[in-house]
């Protein structure tokens, strides 16, 4: 009988460690899925949209990788002219920022294009006070 009741504990708490640790990964899961949203939201305020014209151009970048691409790799579209574009700041990929958002919005994201991952560095304020750096030369 003791047995019996012994059995009968081992299954329940292994199903309540079971329970225990499927609530953990779901938080864990959560977190990782919000801080990738937090962290894509402070990258996609930090970087100012580029207008297609504004790209370097294909064929003065001596880099063949370095020149700029005539069309989103993720909607496969065509950049239009003067159309406003999303550099992405560590490699400076080009999207279009609808199409990226959604993408660095994934945790352990990384550049569609060459597979590096993107790097916050600029807070808008500090940016505001580069562009006013520029306007002053
Ligand atoms: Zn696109
Ligand atoms: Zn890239």
């Amino acid at each position: 009988m003791a047995l019996w009741y012994f059995t009968l504990a081992l299954i329940y708490g292994s199903l309540i460690l079971m329970a225990i640790s499927e609530i953990l990964a779901c938080y864990q899961r959560w977190r990782s899925r919000r801080d990738a949203e937090l962290a894509a939201d402070r990258l996609l305020e930090s970087v100012a949209d580029v207008s297609y014209h504004q790209l370097p151009d294909a064929a003065a970048a001596e880099d063949e990788s370095a020149a700029a691409p005539s069309s989103c790799v993720i909607c496969m579209e065509d950049y239009r002219e003067s159309e406003r574009c999303f550099v992405l700041p560590g490699c400076a990929h080009t999207f279009h920022r609808g199409c990226i958002a959604p993408w660095l919005r994934q945790p352990n994201t990384t550049c569609p294009i060459c597979r590096r991952r993107p790097t916050v560095v600029i807070p808008p304020a500090q940016q505001r006070f580069i562009s006013t750096a520029e306007d002053m030369v």
